[in-house]
């Protein structure tokens, strides 16, 4: 029992030599990490540029942020839109062309999505605690649809354009 307990240990300890070459090397451990260092330094490099690539890509929410504050969803340095709604061409800055990114009917959706619900919501919170006649009341509810619809709106094209960015969704 003992003997193919020992069997084993040394068979195990051969695997290891296979699964780290290096132990097969008798050299002391200072001039072994030297040489093989500057063995694996390309493949090493390779691997640092790669992660530095990964690190550098930012994540989906920045890029949707990046969108959202009507700046180029792949730089975030150019601006996307050249006036209230119209989109540039492409970004003046790293020439991602915005064309592509066309987002239609969507923005309006979502805008009059979450105007609805919120402006919903705050009338049926309050509508009993402003002492107004209905008419005022409903000058101040429509006022607040339209002014918060006209507010978001050009953000949420700007964040749904930086959505189709990530998505690479053919307009
Ligand atoms: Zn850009």
């Amino acid at each position: 029992m003992q003997l193919q307990l020992s069997a084993l240990r040394a068979q195990r300890g051969t695997m290891d030599v296979y699964r780290h070459p290096t132990m097969l090397d008798a050299r002391p451990a200072e001039n072994r990490s030297i040489d093989t260092a500057s063995r694996r330094g390309p493949a090493n490099g390779a691997i640092t540029r790669m992660l530095d690539r990964s690190s550098a890509r930012p994540s989906a929410l920045e890029t949707f942020w990046r969108g959202f504050r009507r700046f180029c969803p792949r730089c975030g340095q150019g601006h996307m839109f050249a006036g209230y709604l119209s989109v540039r061409t492409a970004c003046e800055v790293c020439g991602l062309e915005f064309e592509p990114l066309r987002s239609d009917d969507v923005p309006p959706y979502f805008t009059l999505f979450i105007v609805g619900h919120l402006v919903v919501s705050l009338y049926l919170a309050f509508w009993r605690m402003l002492d107004m006649p209905a008419w005022a009341q409903a000058l101040v509810w429509c006022g607040l649809t339209l002014v918060l619809s006209l507010v978001l709106l050009p953000f949420i094209k700007g964040g749904v354009m930086a959505v189709i960015f990530l998505t690479k969704a053919k307009a």
